[in-house]
């Protein structure tokens, strides 16, 4: 069997080896390395003709966020001239639908000003209800995930006071206490679980 990748030569029909000094690459790899190689999956998409591979990466990318059981799963796109350890994966888009706002400021420019204190404005949709007349109103909004999440706003307008809600299609888990994305309560840096904190007390009770 030939090595992969080793430059080889026929001489008079007999394989002969080019002679090259051969490095001992066994211990330049960690056990923890492998356990991370051991968690990727490399994909494929088999098909004639080839897929739009466009669109596939527009797909995965904008239809997220992607949850598994209830874990965020990031995907960001290619940043040219940046190795892996440098993406960053600090934040990532949701859909924010704003309920609460007067028929007046059913726009685009309205409905991203509401929701510019959430994150970084990315897209927004006017969308009619089916069968209604009445519009959704949403924004596409990259959040830094070390903030909690706005619940929404309180605005005055013509001297009322006016809540808008502010709710999050496919929210991952995340602690209510402090209002972060990606623990619960026995995680939780910012408010520890006072559950957690409690002595605990055995009782044994003989018969
Ligand atoms: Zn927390």
């Amino acid at each position: 069997m030939v090595p992969i990748g080793l430059p080889f030569l026929f001489v008079d029909g007999d394989l002969v080896f080019t002679t090259l000094e051969i490095e001992d690459w066994n211990d330049l790899t960690t056990p923890a390395q492998i356990d991370e190689c051991k968690l990727m999956l490399i994909g494929k998409v088999p098909s004639a003709p080839s897929l739009n591979l466009q669109a596939f990466q527009s797909t995965i990318y904008l239809w997220g966020p992607w949850l598994f059981s209830r874990h965020l799963v990031i995907f960001k796109p290619w940043v040219p001239a940046t190795p892996l350890h440098c993406y960053d994966f600090s934040t990532c888009a949701f859909w924010v639908h704003i309920y609460g706002l007067p028929l007046e400021w059913y726009s685009d420019a309205m409905i991203s000003r509401a929701v510019q204190s959430v994150g970084k404005v990315l897209e927004v949709r006017l969308d009619a209800k089916e069968g209604t007349s009445l519009k959704s109103t949403k924004a596409r909004v990259d959040i830094d995930l070390s903030q909690p999440l706005k619940q929404g706003k309180l605005i005055r307008v013509v001297d009322k006071l006016l809540w808008l809600d502010f709710r999050y299609e496919r929210l991952p888990h995340f602690y209510y206490s402090c209002g972060k994305l990606g623990h619960y309560a026995t995680y939780c840096l910012d408010i520890p679980d006072p559950a957690a904190s409690k002595p605990t007390h055995h009782v044994c009770v003989s018969k």
